[in-house]
């Protein structure tokens, strides 16, 4: 399943290839991934026309800012995209907020796959949608498990209005929301293992599977300790690691052993390096006692239990 650090690479994909062609049109296969407006017919109809100023991330949710299309207004990206734009090269998404505007959003889900291509490319078996722009090249969406979702936004609705998911979730791990403070706050007094609450997307937005039994190994805890038990030195640790496991995840373009490929159609490489994730029964590669794994909230979790106490 595509995580934060893969959604981030397809947003940093798309910047590259995308920004300021104009949406000509769209074909879409499968009516249900369209979640908003209703009517398919309105959904093209709202983002052709239109061209793509910057594409922002908020968790796990692509959000594609929209301005008039080069026929219109030269397709001149606002300067809160400029802003955006070099903030990003920096940190990802680090202080990101919504700005009043339009939007194409687009959630991933389990197997969605946002790939560009030329419109002449043969249609694979799972294709859902396809957004052309200009110059016959097209964003084409690939699901194969069609849980993927699409929105457009109308410029005069606010943007959680529209995708609802967002009103709900907690903040990026790398805005400066995601403190030690607000970390330790919603934590406490907490009578849940800390692996499920890091599952939580109201708590922190983004992280999956792979990335919390990473950052748990990284920050030395173990997956089913209660929240409530945690010491204020392990919270920050554990902060600490869920940025640096993104963020070295982020480098390396992604996991290869997710069905995901970046909007060019390149697998990432962060699966060969994962400390415990997958690795049940293999040595720890720090002490070299077996990965053990176990169940928490109907997830796999693993763990080494030297490494972690
Ligand atoms: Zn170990």
């Amino acid at each position: 399943m595509p995580e934060l650090p893969e959604v981030e690479t397809v947003r940093r994909g798309a910047n590259q290839v995308t920004l300021n062609r104009e949406i000509t049109g769209g074909d879409v296969l499968l009516d249900r991934t369209i979640a908003y407006p209703f009517s398919v017919a309105d959904f093209l109809n709202g983002i052709s026309g239109k061209a793509i100023a910057q594409w922002h991330r908020r968790g796990k949710y692509l959000l594609a800012e929209l301005v008039k299309g080069s026929r219109e207004q030269g397709a001149i990206p606002s300067c809160k995209s400029q802003v955006a734009s070099r903030k990003s090269q920096l940190i990802p998404n680090s202080e990101f907020r919504i700005p009043n505007s339009e939007f194409l959003g687009v959630h991933l889900r389990m197997t969605g796959q946002l790939l560009w291509l030329p419109q002449d490319e043969p249609l694979h078996k799972h294709t859902r949608v396809r957004l052309f722009l200009a110059e016959n090249w097209e964003l084409r969406f690939v699901d194969q498990r069609t849980f993927g979702q699409m929105w457009w936004v109308p410029p005069e609705r606010a943007v959680e209005s529209v995708v609802t998911g967002l009103a709900t979730l907690g903040p990026d791990p790398f805005s400066s929301d995601f403190s030690v403070e607000y970390f330790a706050t919603k934590l406490r007094d907490r009578r849940r293992p800390i692996k499920n609450a890091l599952l939580d997307q109201s708590i922190v937005a983004g992280i999956g599977n792979i990335y919390a039994d990473e950052a748990l190994f990284r920050a030395g805890v173990q997956p089913q300790t209660l929240c409530a038990d945690l010491r204020s030195p392990q919270i920050s640790r554990l902060r600490t690691a869920i940025l640096e496991v993104l963020e070295a995840s982020i480098n390396a373009g992604g996991t290869t052993f997710s069905n995901f490929l970046n909007v060019q159609g390149v697998n990432g490489n962060y699966g060969g390096v994962a400390w415990v994730y997958n690795r049940s029964g293999k040595p720890c590669r720090i002490c070299n006692t077996p990965i053990l794994k176990l169940r928490l909230a109907g997830r796999s979790a693993h763990f080494c239990p030297q490494c972690q106490k």
